[in-house]
């Protein structure tokens, strides 16, 4: 092909190559989804169309990019772990984390209609900004995830006491932030039992943990499975099967 004379400007693009041989972690994050949650009424604490529409979405990711280890969701991100080796891109940063901040976007609008039936707003449409980060072995990966779930269970604890105390209890939204405030865990879990039996480790494990979706290979076939477990001791890790 011809080259004109303005072919020079592609000099300028600046393109940052991810160290090779890492583990690639991307973590899509909702943008403003506080406002989302309340323009489209999501319930509170946990709104289950929304996780669902979350999982279903990371799921086709991980099918669509065979380089994916696996991926932990909560709230309104998704982590997604690729490989080692994984050579996506050539490892361009800039296309890795635009590819997945562009495509989680544009699978959980498609798959919207299946969770919700009120149809998304043109002008609040849910977007997914992407970031990534490198690790060099396993050990990291997994006090990576471990750091996630211990964000989505102490999120997941206040989350509950606060809706609870708000929706159950009557109390106003700065009474429940008052009640909390200084509280620890055991207090938490303590209220929850004391003035309305409920029991924190019998609430939904996809609440208390998140998603962990894993791709393994079985008799040459790429299978995809999703769990609600903890991945922060070692039980997961002894049966998990990653390189
Ligand atoms: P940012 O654009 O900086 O990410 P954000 O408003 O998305 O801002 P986050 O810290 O990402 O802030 O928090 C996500 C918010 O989305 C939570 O505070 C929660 O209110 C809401 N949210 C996400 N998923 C759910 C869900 N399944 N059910 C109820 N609320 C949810
Ligand atoms: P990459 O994922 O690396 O960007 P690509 O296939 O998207 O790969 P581009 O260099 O972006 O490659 O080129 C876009 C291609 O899409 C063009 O070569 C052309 O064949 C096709 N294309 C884009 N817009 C149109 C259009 N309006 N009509 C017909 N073909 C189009
Ligand atoms: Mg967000
Ligand atoms: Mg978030």
């Amino acid at each position: 092909m011809a080259k004109s004379r303005f072919e020079y400007v592609r000099n300028y693009e600046q393109d940052l190559s991810i160290l090779p041989n890492t583990y690639i972690v991307i973590r899509v994050d909702g943008r403003g989804f506080h406002k989302i949650s309340k323009e489209y009424d999501f319930a509170k604490p946990n709104d289950r169309r929304a996780l669902d529409l979350m999982n279903v979405t990371a799921k086709s990711i991980v099918e669509q990019f065979p380089e994916t280890l696996c991926a932990y969701g909560q709230s309104d991100e998704y982590s997604f772990v690729l490989k080692r080796d994984c050579a996506l891109f050539e490892r361009r940063q800039a296309k890795l984390v635009s590819t997945f901040a562009a495509t989680f976007t544009a699978q959980y609008i498609f798959r919207w209609p299946q969770f919700f039936t009120e149809p998304l707003k043109g002008w609040l449409l849910p977007t997914f900004d992407a970031r990534t980060v490198i690790y060099p072995t396993i050990g990291e990966i997994r006090d990576y995830l471990s750091w996630r779930q211990a964000d989505c269970h102490i999120n997941n604890l206040y989350n509950t006491s606060y809706w609870t105390l708000v929706l159950r209890g009557g109390m106003s939204e700065h009474e429940a932030e008052q009640t909390l405030k200084g509280t620890n865990s055991s207090d938490k879990n303590e209220l929850l039992f004391s003035q309305f039996s409920i029991n924190y480790n019998c609430e939904d494990e996809m609440y208390r943990k998140g998603t962990i979706i894993t791709a393994v290979r079985e008799r040459g076939k790429r299978r995809i499975k999703e769990a609600h477990v903890d991945v922060i001791g070692d039980e997961f890790w002894k049966t998990c099967g990653f390189p």
